[in-house]
Order: structure tokens, then C-alpha cells, then sequence
């Protein structure tokens, strides 16, 4: 099946807003058999919006649309689809009536500009919304499908997931299409392409390489007739792949570094604390956007200044001695967390995140260190002499750097 996204809304041609919503929806579209063959941007605007709904359906099988189901004026989504397959909207009185259940569950009267959302067309079937006021449209005429959904990005993967996936997944008839993402750290892109040459002559299943902030990722995919048999392919390709990387393995798929760090965490039975001078507390903030990271995190302290890493138990000597972007400092730091926050592994993060070099260290050096009662584990860094990348590399290095260090244990 051929698919078209479209994407609506003025805030999304005003760089206003990130088109999130095309990028999931083009992640998932392939394994269900469906092809993505365009993606575009419309704004709210009722004749443009017509138009593109009647180019984007003379040339795909099915059209996925984001945003514009609102109550306002600005929202035209339902009247487009309308006006471009030529049917009237009437309001449909069954959703009427959840339309003001959900209103009277919220505790406030529904505004009349609401009833919009309870309108349908002859071929429209409603799609729930149970995280908000607009139900999205699944709209079927002349062999064509149209799947409108809601824009918030929370709302619309929650229908994608629970109704237009399953409902998607019974009608497929072309060829599946899955992936499978294999995270690797260390290496470069140039090093992994060699190891893993022999995969990168075959088409189906097909190895792109890729490097990312978090590593070097070995994207496998694979096509079949159905999920299964594109798995069958690709599983001696994985098992291979994940042999020759070994222990440069450290994910799959969805896998983020502080989920990977949670896991081998919780697994061990460990507990850990941080100190951070030139990455602000992003490492903190990172390990605490995993939920239940309170079961494994004692705390950090952001030690920007000398002054502060001594308050907190970084022994002045050391820092004089080596200076504060040293090593030796990030040892230090990564000890006097430990002890002081009373965690089995402590974290020290110093370096040079930029503009300006310090102590003679040029932008972009930086020093970690992780300490155990009974080791240390340094890293050392030249990361690109940017701010922003000095920060979220070095956070993202010292995660996947914990969890090989945990593996061994
Ligand atoms: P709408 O349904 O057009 O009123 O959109 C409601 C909200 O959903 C917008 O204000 C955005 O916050 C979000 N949204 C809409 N479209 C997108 C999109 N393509 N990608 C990410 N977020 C979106
Ligand atoms: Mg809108």
C-alpha cells in the first residue's frame, strides 16, 4: 500500500512547531505494509487543506493526516476531507453525547464551538480520542483510506497504537517492512563498517550504518510477505552482527542510555551518585527522565566552581595539584559523591564545554571518572568544540560507559 502523510497546521510553516508527528507515523507506516511515499506541511487553511487531501489521495492507497480537529475556527481538517471527497457533515448525536460526558467528567460546561468535534461524514467512522475532546475520522471511499487523527503528539500515538495500527495490521497485502536497531559505543562508523562488511552486500535483508550521538547504530531492515518471515530473514544477520560487536553492544530499537543504565542498575542491585561541573547537571536530569529511577539514584551535586567541588568533598590538594579539569579532579569527584551522597558508584564529570579554553585545555576536552568501592574507571574526551554537543555527548558517553562497566561486574 502506498501512504501519503500530511501534516496540519500554520504553527508547522511558522517553524513554529517540529513535525513529530510525520517522523512517528513514517516509523511505523512500513511494518504495517504500508510504503510512505510523501510527507507534507499544510496550513490551516480550508482550500489549500481540500486540495491536499485530493492530490495526496490520487496518488496513495492511504492518507495519514495530524492536527486541525480542534474546536477553534483555524481547525479545518474535517471540513476539508469533506469538501474534497464532496459530503456533508451533520453532527453525530452518539458522539455528541460523549463529547459532553467528557466535558461533564472534567467538571465544566461544554462550549457550543465544541460540537464541531462531534461532527462525521457518510463515509467517516469515528476513531476515540480517550485523552481529549477530538475523535479522530477513519474514512474509506473508492478503495481509498483517509486516517485522520488528533495533533497532539501524546494523543495521536495512543490512537495510532490502540485503533489504527491493529485495525491497519488485518489489511495488509504488499510487503512488510521492520527494522531492527542494534546501538553500539566506542567504536567509529569506519572500524564497525569493516567488521561488519559481509552484511552490507545483501538487499533484503539490507544493513545501513549510522553514526549517532549515542554511538555508531547497525540498522537491519528487513522485507517479507508477513512480520514473520521478515524476522526469519534478518535473525541470522542480528545474531552475526551482535557476535562480531560484542561487547560494544549496548541497545536495541527504543533503547535510551539511562534506560539501559536502569535496567543494569536494578539488575545489580546498585546505587549511584553524581558530581558534575561542565555538564550542568544533564547527567542527573538525564538518569532521573527514567521512571523509578529513585529505586537506584542517590543524587547529584553540580560542582561548578572549585570552590563548590571542595565543599562537597573533592579534596583541595588534588585540585591544585592537577587543576580542576584534570583526571584526577574527576576522580576525586566521583569519590567524594560516592561517599558523601553514601552510593556504591560515584560519577565525576569535568571538562571544557566552550567558548573559551580553561587552564590551557582546549574546548572540549573532558575528564569522567567512575568509581566503585574497589575500582576506577577513567574517560577521557575530544569532543567537537561546541557547547551544546560537549554536554550531551559526554552525558550520553558516561551512561553507556556505566553500563559496560556494570555488564562486567
Ligand atoms: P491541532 O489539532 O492542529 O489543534 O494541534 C494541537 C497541538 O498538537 C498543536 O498545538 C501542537 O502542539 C501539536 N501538534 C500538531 N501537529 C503536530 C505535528 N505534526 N507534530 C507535533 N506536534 C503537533
Ligand atoms: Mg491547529
Amino acid at each position: 500500500m502506498k501512504g501519503e502523510i500530511l501534516s496540519i497546521g500554520t504553527e508547522l510553516l511558522m517553524g513554529e512547531l517540529t513535525d513529530t508527528n510525520s517522523v512517528y507515523i513514517a516509523s511505523k507506516a512500513p511494518a504495517l505494509g504500508v510504503t510512505i511515499q510523501r510527507m507534507s506541511q499544510v496550513g490551516d487553511d480550508l482550500n489549500a487543506l481540500a486540495a491536499a487531501f485530493t492530490q495526496a489521495l490520487g496518488r496513495a492507497d492511504v492518507v495519514f493526516s495530524t492536527g486541525g480537529l480542534g474546536p477553534t475556527q483555524d481547525d479545518l481538517t474535517r471540513e476539508a476531507i469533506s469538501l474534497a471527497l464532496g459530503e456533508e457533515m451533520t453532527v453525530d448525536p452518539a458522539l455528541l453525547e460523549d463529547l459532553e460526558a467528557w466535558f461533564r467528567y472534567r467538571g465544566a460546561p461544554m462550549p457550543p464551538r465544541n460540537k464541531k468535534q462531534a461532527t462525521l461524514i457518510p463515509s467517516a467512522d469515528v476513531i476515540p480520542n480517550n485523552q481529549g475532546t477530538a475523535p479522530g475520522w477513519w474514512v474509506e471511499k473508492g478503495g481509498k483510506l483517509v486516517i485522520a487523527m488528533p495533533g497532539p503528539p501524546g494523543e495521536m500515538t495512543n490512537i495510532w497504537t490502540h485503533q489504527v495500527s491493529p485495525k491497519l495490521k488485518g489489511r495488509v497485502t504488499g510487503q512488510v517492512i521492520i527494522t531492527r536497531n542494534i546501538k553500539t559505543t566506542d567504536l567509529g562508523e569506519a572500524d564497525v563498517a569493516e567488521r561488519v562488511a559481509r552484511y552490507c552486500e545483501s538487499d533484503n535483508p539490507y544493513l545501513g550504518i549510522y553514526a549517532k550521538h549515542d554511538g555508531i547504530h547497525l540498522r537491519i531492515i528487513g522485507r517479507g510477505a508477513t512480520e514473520e518471515e521478515a524476522r526469519e530473514l534478518m535473525r541470522p544477520v542480528e545474531e552475526g552482527i551482535v557476535a562480531i560487536m560484542g561487547p560494544h553492544v549496548w541497545g536495541y530499537d527504543d533503547d535510551t542510555p539511562e534506560r539501559a543504565l536502569a535496567q543494569a542498575l536494578t539488575e545489580k542491585g546498585l546505587t549511584l551518585a553524581t558530581m558534575e561541573s561542565c555538564t550542568g547537571g544533564l547527567l542527573a536530569s538525564n538518569i532521573t527522565d527514567e521512571p523509578g529511577s529513585s529505586g537506584y539514584f542517590r543524587g547529584g551535586i553540580v560542582a561548578y566552581s572549585s570552590e563548590a567541588k571542595i565543599a562537597n568533598g573533592a579534596p583541595p590538594e588534588v585540585i591544585e595539584a592537577h587543576g580542576a579539569i584534570s583526571p584526577e579532579t574527576a576522580v576525586a569527584m566521583a569519590e567524594a559523591a560516592r561517599r558523601g551522597l553514601n552510593a556504591d558508584i560515584g560519577v565525576g564529570i569535568t571538562g571544557v564545554a566552550g567558548p573559551a579554553e580553561q587552564e590551557g585545555k582546549a574546548v572540549g576536552t573532558v575528564f569522567a571518572a567512575i568509581s566503585l568501592e574497589s575500582r576506577v574507571k577513567n574517560v577521557a574526551l575530544r569532543l567537537p568544540p561546541r557547547r551544546a554537543v560537549v554536554k550531551y555527548r559526554s552525558v550520553t558517553t558516561v551512561l553507556v560507559e556505566l553500563c559496560r562497566l556494570l555488564k562486567d561486574l
